[in-house]
């Protein structure tokens, strides 16, 4: 069986096809600049090499046309025809308060999609126009969404009521949400086989850390919170997100800088976060790194508040398990960041957690991190969101 995995942002579309008897990746590739001039895909098919075709792409629904040629391609494609695909997975943002499990597509689901605009206004528009594309391009063939709100909505009321009046929760659904739901669910769920834990009751903290950056706690692989919120914008210090700050900051640059609410939240959103604590250098973490061993205050300041906040996280989650079996690092920083893993777990002695300072040496390698007398196991855990939406997409045809 083979599945197509699909994910929209607003100009750009990835997709990956997997072989679902091997898990394997047959080909993979992105569309960039949709809608925009100068569109081109970069399409990779396992064991050939890459080809970049530049082509105008006006509509998603162009670029998924062009997906399909590339499959099909005498030259570089890896099927002969689309009846080989069984069906597509789609990653959708925001499921709003309807769904969690994901779900065959059909006019309800995209009826939901499409309430859930103002929920997620940059993806959710963008999410049913690949699975629009996929329809008219592939009729009859089962789509199935895979919401990235999906993981947290198992979470428990005092979880995901905000201390709001509650008639904003009746009117808007407004409420915790969180987000990287199939990068959560995939590492939790891999940890808990990788590190032999009892799969009912074993109690995970996942620390997703890329450029975005969650953190989540589940028991038996049910999320009993995360990070994010009703955007992704709650929780750690992320590349160009603040995380947690008093709401009463933006009624005060508002005031101060006569800016509005908008023009605020998009501070928060894409010039906060480290790129903002260092005054612009960089929101990329290496580049921190180095400029922290170059002698930059604003950069060690700013690794050392983003560990902190990880780290208090992980306490916290902690608390609301009354305790934890294992932590997974996943995800760009997570994976490759041996300092930042160590700097963290140098917070958790108390509870017992030890480092294995050789096995930390590893980037983006599934390893067991900690100590064999660590009394919590750390693993680094490589992360595969379009793996666990194809394995959704399985499960549901
Ligand atoms: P992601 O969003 O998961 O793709 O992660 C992207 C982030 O991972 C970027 O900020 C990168 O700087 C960061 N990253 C990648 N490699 C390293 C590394 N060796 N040390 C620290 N951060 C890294």
């Amino acid at each position: 069986m083979k599945i197509l995995v699909i994910n929209c942002g607003s100009s750009s579309l990835k997709y990956q096809l997997i072989d679902m008897a091997d898990e394997s990746v047959i080909a993979k590739g992105l569309c960039e600049r949709i809608g925009i001039e100068g569109s081109k895909l970069t399409h990779e098919p396992a064991g050939k090499d890459k080809v970049v075709i530049e082509k105008a792409m006006p509509t998603h629904q162009t670029a998924i046309e062009l997906v399909m040629e590339a499959l099909q391609s005498p030259e570089h494609g890896v099927i002969k025809s689309t009846d080989e695909i069984s069906a597509i997975g789609h990653r959708v943002l925001h499921g709003g308060k309807v769904y969690s499990d994901s779900i065959v597509v059909n006019e309800d689901v995209k009826r939901v999609i499409r309430e859930c605009f103002d929920l997620g206004p940059l993806h959710n528009p963008a999410n049913l126009m690949g699975i629009e594309a996929c329809e008219a391009a592939m009729p009859g063939k089962p789509n199935v969404a895979v919401w990235d709100t999906g993981f947290g909505m198992s979470m428990p009321e005092k979880a995901y009521m905000y201390a709001i009046p509650h008639e904003y929760y009746e009117k808007y659904s407004i409420r915790r949400y969180g987000f990287h739901g199939t990068s959560h669910m995939y590492v939790s769920g891999e940890t808990i086989k990788f590190a032999g834990l009892d799969p009912e009751k074993a109690k995970v903290i996942v620390c997703h850390l890329g450029n975005g950056a969650s953190v989540s706690a589940s028991i038996g692989g049910k999320c009993v919170d995360t990070s994010m919120g009703l955007t992704p914008l709650e929780g750690l210090i992320m590349g160009t997100r603040s995380g947690d700050v008093d709401p009463a900051v933006v009624q005060f640059i508002c005031n101060k800088e006569g800016k509005d609410v908008n023009e605020v939240l998009n501070i928060l959103n894409k010039k906060s976060g480290v790129l903002g604590m260092t005054d612009g250098i960089s929101s990329d973490f290496r580049d921190i790194e180095n400029a922290k061993a170059d002698g930059n205050h604003l950069a060690e300041v700013a690794l050392d508040a983003f560990v902190y906040r990880v780290a208090k996280y992980i306490g916290a989650y902690t608390a609301a398990m009354n305790g934890v079996d294992a932590i997974a690092f996943t995800a760009g920083v997570g994976e490759n960041d041996k300092v930042g893993r160590k700097n963290i777990c140098s917070y958790l002695e108390y509870l017992g957690v030890k480092i294995d300072d050789e096995a930390n040496n590893v980037r983006g390698k599934r390893t067991m991190i900690s100590a064999p007398d660590s009394k919590v196991k750390v693993v680094l855990m490589p992360t595969n969101e379009e793996l666990a939406i194809a394995r959704e997409t399985k499960r549901l045809i």
